[in-house]
């Protein structure tokens, strides 16, 4: 695996590669390293599908809010070189802040059509258009064929689309299913904040998703959803954040299945002082 620091130095060897090959196919999976087999499944996925795989590992400023803790943010890179390795993964990325954003670039502001005030972005003003930033000085940096993400992060998932959508020279946006523990907790880089106990009872969230998407068939939407909340509330530490119904592609709340051609659920509960983000398709 070829690990690269400098833009230009990727950018050089991509387009080397290319010239020499100009069939070749560039996946990408944008991380912040920490890697677990929800991480190392996109680079599955980017490895069967594309010939080169580059994967970033960069844990992007401009996405924290002020009182998200980027400082604390683990960055355990001898092992996920190792994992990297292991994964087949071609050429790992890994930038200081200024290959990234050089005094040259400016911020943008991306018209993401409101997408980024909503779900997540109430809580974390900004923190999408972070997202969009780094995602598009990587896309231009490394011009993949595909770009991978989990479904775990969902409204990230739309606002990536969008973002492609906007730009003239964008990868194609594949969309991996969330990869679980055994007992259904979404793997997160944040699980290894909760106990052990802790770990094993947060498979709450995924029965009470998976409760909704059966009682969504026999019960109206609205009520469903309260039965979700009230299994999640009756869970001890347990808040909800959100637990909302959404168009999965405005993100626009639902009441009804029939209000929208896709619908997904979406939910934040805080854990253990951990905030744990889950979603289902539910059509
Ligand atoms: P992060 O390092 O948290 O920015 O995540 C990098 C990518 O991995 C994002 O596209 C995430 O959605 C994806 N990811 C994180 N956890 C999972 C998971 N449990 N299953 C599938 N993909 C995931």
């Amino acid at each position: 695996m070829n690990i690269i620091k400098a833009s230009k130095d990727l950018s050089n060897l991509l387009d080397s590669i290319r010239r020499e090959n100009p069939k070749v196919t560039i996946g990408f999976v944008p991380t912040m390293g920490a890697l677990h087999e929800g991480h190392l499944s996109l680079l599955t996925e980017s490895v069967s599908r594309a010939d080169i795989t580059v994967c970033s590992v960069f844990v992007n400023p401009t996405q924290f809010g002020e009182k998200e803790d980027l400082e604390k943010y683990p960055k355990p890179i001898e092992k996920d070189i190792e994992l990297l390795m292991r994964a087949n993964c071609d050429i790992l990325f890994l930038p200081e802040y200024g290959q990234v954003y050089p005094s040259t670039y400016t911020h943008q502001i991306f018209e993401l059509k409101g997408l980024d005030h909503k779900i997540e972005g109430v809580s974390r003003p900004g923190h999408f258009q972070g997202v969009c930033n780094v995602l598009f000085r990587f896309f231009e940096i490394i011009h993949p064929d595909f770009a991978f993400f989990g479904q775990k992060d969902f409204q990230q998932t739309v606002v990536a689309k969008r973002l492609a959508h906007l730009m003239e020279k964008a990868p194609y946006i594949v969309v991996a299913p969330i990869k679980r523990e055994a007992h259904g907790l979404a793997m997160s880089s944040r699980n290894v904040r909760l106990s052990d106990k802790g770990k094993m009872n947060a498979a709450f969230i995924y029965r009470a998703l998976h409760q909704l998407k059966e009682d969504a068939v026999e019960m109206n939407l609205v009520e469903a959803l309260q039965k979700a909340k009230q299994f999640i509330d009756a869970q001890k530490g347990a808040t909800i954040d959100y637990l909302l119904a959404v168009d999965t592609t405005t993100l626009d709340e639902v009441n009804t299945l029939d209000q929208a051609e896709g619908v997904a659920i979406v939910t934040v509960v805080n854990y253990e002082g951990v905030r744990l983000l889950d979603n289902i398709i539910l059509k």
